[in-house]
């Protein structure tokens, strides 16, 4: 039984934020992909228009950083999103204990993440839900970015529907602060969160909710201070808080770089207007200092 007279279903891949993702075959190509289910049965009028031009968009980011979306159609009160298929993911890298990632394959991993955002952001849109597992990695070591762009379109639900509450360990502080009028500094902040965790093996700041992750951050930065970050108090949900003095960074993250450190802290710079862009997180001397990127086909992947 074909869907959409094209795709051949074959096993449930695993339940997403949005709806079932399962493996299928494409009879046109005889490519694997992954089609992720999204529910819209309930809405009368079916997706928006707003939806289908930004599904449009992403139709068209086109990269080898980004996971490529193949097609999307509507079936039986379902949207319909076409993936290409990738093996693993990066959550599935860090957590791995029989991986050893050296520094070399942690700047190649890091660099390929951060190279698929620029795209993204090179065109406006913003990621918003950065983390490991939607970092898919593909049989060759190519790492690319998924869900790009589908929390502007579908929403970021406070839950996943298997009711788990989404862990706050990626979100930047002006979101935790309650801002509306976030930009791409969001997505960098989420990525030196990843940066963080690729070096120590383990989510870096991990919260229990948004006041506690406010908490966690201040431990490790201590608590902004008006030099550092002018607008703060202006933030919605902003709140006096007791002074917390910064950790040193290299307390924090003992054995890396100086190069590394310093992008580590240009990236989590607390004022997202002085946050470095993506851009200029590549630019850093961090990629073109030894050891240079491991060639993403020699990266260790899960067996
Ligand atoms: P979440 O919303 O929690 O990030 P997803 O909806 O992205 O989860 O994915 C749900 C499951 O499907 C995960 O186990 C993920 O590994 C798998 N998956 C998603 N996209 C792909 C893909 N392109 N190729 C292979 N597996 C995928």
């Amino acid at each position: 039984k074909k869907v959409a007279d094209r795709y051949l279903k074959r096993e449930v891949l695993g339940e997403g934020t949005y709806g079932v993702v399962y493996k299928a075959i494409d009879t046109k190509t005889g490519q694997t992909v992954a089609i992720k289910k999204i529910r819209i049965g309930k809405q009368k009028e079916g997706i928006n228009f707003t939806a289908l031009r930004e599904i449009k968009l992403l139709k068209e980011l086109k990269d080898p950083n980004i996971i490529e979306l193949i097609e999307a159609f509507p079936h039986k009160g379902n949207l319909h999103l076409v993936f290409e298929f990738m093996e693993t993911d990066l959550e599935a890298v860090i957590r791995d204990r029989n991986i050893v990632l050296s520094p070399a394959d942690i700047k190649s991993y890091f660099q390929m993440t951060l190279k698929g955002l620029a795209v993204c952001h090179r065109k406006w849109v913003l990621h918003r839900d950065m983390k490991p597992n939607n970092l898919l990695i593909g049989s060759n070591g190519q790492l690319k970015l998924a869900d790009f762009g589908l929390a502007r379109i579908f929403g970021s639900p406070e839950r996943n529907f298997t009711h788990q509450v989404f862990a706050p360990w990626y979100r930047a502080p002006e979101l935790l602060f309650g801002t509306k009028q976030y930009g791409a500094g969001v997505d960098v902040w989420a990525a030196a969160c990843i940066f963080a965790e690729l070096l120590l093996r383990r989510p870096f700041l991990q919260g229990t909710s948004d006041i506690d992750q406010l908490g966690k951050i201040f431990a490790a930065f201590g608590t902004p201070t008006r030099s550092q970050w002018s607008d703060l108090e202006y933030l919605p949900d902003y709140v006096e808080y007791q002074y917390v003095p910064a950790q040193p960074l290299r307390s924090l993250f003992p054995g890396v770089s100086d190069d590394a450190l310093d992008l580590l802290s240009k990236m989590f710079t607390y004022d997202p207007k002085a946050r470095v862009s993506v851009q200029q997180a590549l630019e850093h001397r961090y990629f073109s200092s030894a050891p240079a990127p491991t060639d993403p086909a020699k990266l260790p992947r899960p067996v």
